[in-house]
């Protein structure tokens, strides 16, 4: 499914080298957790991927089912089916939340060729998946994002996933602040959405987060790179002892 390979990034601005030839692959149907200290480059990379401005990659490559995701546009990558959580966290006046999601799915089946879903079909469909999340109807007609406290913003996140059906779904919830509630909405959305299409990277400092998400690989990143790579229990050995012998082990 995602293959990144000696995957070289710097700042496009400045001289500064963020990530320093990492690998990893997240195969079809599968839970990987990012974890490490602040500053790693773990953002950087959900960005890469999702190919945010500002950022230039020097070496390696980056592959979603043989697809290159580097040389393609932010929308190709959406419509090949990435997905990268808070890629819409915008506040929109005057668009329902509705509108906008059916204006984002219809935009990726056209991207594919296929056709346009009608107001009806897509009526039904997204308030099926909202049901079945338990997610109010009324968050539908709102304006996006408008207003939206931090676990609404997490419910529309799980939504909007929902609705796109993407293979590889990328969350960072490093720097989010989860709350207990928040923590529980986003992993009881991602285990409903878990499937054998669809590959999760989730990103967390938070050990916690993975007691809910049971991931089914850890990779430990530092200073731009995986540094070390295991099942649910590296994530507990980290909560305990920290990443002092793990960063002492690779210096
Ligand atoms: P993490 O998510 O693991 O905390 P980041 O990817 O946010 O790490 O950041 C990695 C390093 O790159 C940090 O030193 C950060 O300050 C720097 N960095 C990332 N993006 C930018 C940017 N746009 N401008 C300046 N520094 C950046
Ligand atoms: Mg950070
Ligand atoms: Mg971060």
């Amino acid at each position: 499914m995602l293959e990144i390979k000696n995957l070289h990034v710097k700042l496009e601005d400045e001289d500064k080298q963020i990530l320093k030839g990492l690998n990893l692959t997240v195969e079809t149907g599968k839970v990987h957790a990012i974890m490490g200290p602040n500053g790693s480059g773990k953002s950087t990379l959900s960005y890469v991927l999702s190919g945010r401005d500002g950022y230039e990659v020097t070496e390696g490559s980056a592959t979603m089912d043989g697809f290159d995701l580097l040389e393609a546009e932010t929308e190709e990558r959406a419509a090949e089916g990435l997905f990268l959580a808070f890629q819409y966290p915008v506040e929109i006046p005057g668009v329902s939340n509705m509108t906008f999601l059916r204006t984002a799915l219809n935009a990726q089946r056209k991207a594919r060729g296929e056709e346009e879903m009608s107001a009806t079909d897509f009526l039904k469909m997204v308030r099926e998946k909202a049901k079945t999340l338990k997610i109010d109807g009324d968050m539908l007609k709102r304006p996006v994002n408008m207003g939206f406290s931090g676990g609404e913003k997490k419910r529309n996140e799980i939504l909007q996933m929902a609705v796109l059906e993407p293979k590889m779904c990328i969350l960072d919830e490093t720097d989010s602040g989860l709350d207990v509630d928040a923590m529980k909405l986003v992993s009881d959305g991602v285990n409903a959405l878990r499937s054998e299409g669809r590959s999760f990277l989730v990103i967390t400092h938070y050990q916690r987060l993975l007691d809910h998400i049971v991931p089914d690989v850890v990779h430990i990143m530092a200073n731009g790179r995986i540094i070390k790579t295991g099942g649910p229990e590296l994530a507990l050995e980290v909560e305990k002892n920290g990443y002092a012998d793990l960063l002492a082990e690779n210096a």
